[in-house]
């Protein structure tokens, strides 16, 4: 999953579509394929073209920008405060749930209206043009949408609060080291710049965790059943899914860090999720300004399974050679490398 930027790239669209056979697959194929992981994990290692990607990566037409904004918001004025939260009492965790419940039925329903209700943008810019399912067994409800309405506002709304609530508690009685802007400002910011590339790591790890068969099973299929996605997709999860995701929380128990952070860190997935399933590139307010939603890199894990497990943020699928980079050549590498798979399987099963 990853985050938003203005587009920048609109003149350079067409020959994106062309330079791709994955064309025949996709509606449409974003002008950023070959896709390429962080500029911090390109050889040989540039410092200049590192400090270019997270100055591009942090601007203000980003959506990660707009997701710090949110934590901050949040803070300023949507949180209990620490002195209620020293002990765990149902008024303020009530309190933190309907907030992030709201915000979620905001972000995940109103792209939803834009995109699929109201059909802002026809397919402009949409990846997979196969509609989101309704009389499908498969679903719970037997409808795609309402399945993952279902699990998004029932239990990813109610697992991130309760992580969020459970840090609140951890910064009131010390357990979590707070620090802030004035007293620390290098580490409050290097720890922001810090957090989505942990995030990846976490989820990566995690997630490569979840396709291990018994997992993939038992929990990950829930979200797999979404070969094309739609904002409520985003988290539309097995529950013990939701508490992993969140997980990366932990990192406040042993880092010192301002709440703002932990925020940040929750809402991108809480943010994140929606908007990278969202099914189209961007979103299209007039020909100039177009912003950047989609996730190309994970709509292809949707779509293949067994490639891209991680984020632009984490290296390893390109260190364990399951990096799709949206390229005619990146099909070929990814049903190589299964055919090579079933090869050594049957070959284990003979044996
Ligand atoms: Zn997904
Ligand atoms: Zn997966």
């Amino acid at each position: 999953m990853s985050e938003t930027t203005i587009d920048q790239n609109a003149a350079t669209e067409p020959q994106a579509k062309k330079k791709s056979a994955s064309s025949r697959i996709w509606h449409y194929v974003p002008p950023n394929v070959p896709l390429k992981h962080a500029a911090y994990y390109q050889l040989p290692f540039s410092m200049w073209n590192s400090i270019k990607y997270l100055l591009r990566a942090w601007s203000p037409l980003t959506e990660r920008f707009f997701i710090l904004l949110v934590a901050i918001a949040i803070w300023t004025w949507f949180v209990p405060s620490l002195d209620r939260t020293v002990t765990f009492q149902f008024d303020w965790m009530f309190e933190v749930w309907l907030r992030n419940f709201i915000l979620v039925l905001v972000i995940a329903g109103g792209l939803h209206l834009w995109f699929y209700t109201f059909r802002k943008q026809d397919d402009e810019l949409r990846y997979d043009t196969s509609s989101l399912k309704s009389r499908a067994k498969i679903f719970h409800f037997k409808n795609q949408v309402y399945d993952n309405m279902f699990w998004t506002l029932g239990s990813a709304v109610l697992v991130g609060s309760l992580w969020e609530c459970l840090l609140l508690w951890a910064y009131a009685n010390g357990y979590a080291t707070m620090i802030n802007f004035s007293e620390n400002p290098f580490w409050f910011i290097g720890l922001m710049i810090l957090i989505p590339i942990w995030s990846g790591f976490h989820f990566y790890w995690f997630h490569r965790a979840l396709h291990i068969p018994f997992w993939y099973k038992w929990v990950h299929s829930w979200h797999h059943k979404n070969i094309n996605t739609g904002p409520w997709s985003g988290h539309a999860m097995h529950p013990v899914e939701h508490i992993g995701l969140y997980s990366d929380a932990v990192l406040y128990f042993f880092v010192a860090s301002h709440p703002v952070h932990m925020l940040f860190n929750l809402l991108l997935h809480t943010i994140a999720g929606p908007t990278s399933h969202c099914g189209y590139d961007k979103l299209k307010i007039s020909d100039a300004f177009k912003v950047q939603l989609g996730d190309f890199m994970h709509q292809l894990h949707h779509k293949f399974f067994d490639c891209n497990y991680g984020t632009y943020e984490d290296p390893w699928d390109k260190v364990f050679g399951t990096f799709h980079d949206g390229t005619a050549a990146g099909d070929k590498l990814i049903n190589e490398r299964r055919r090579m798979l079933i090869k050594k399987n049957l070959k284990k099963s003979r044996a």
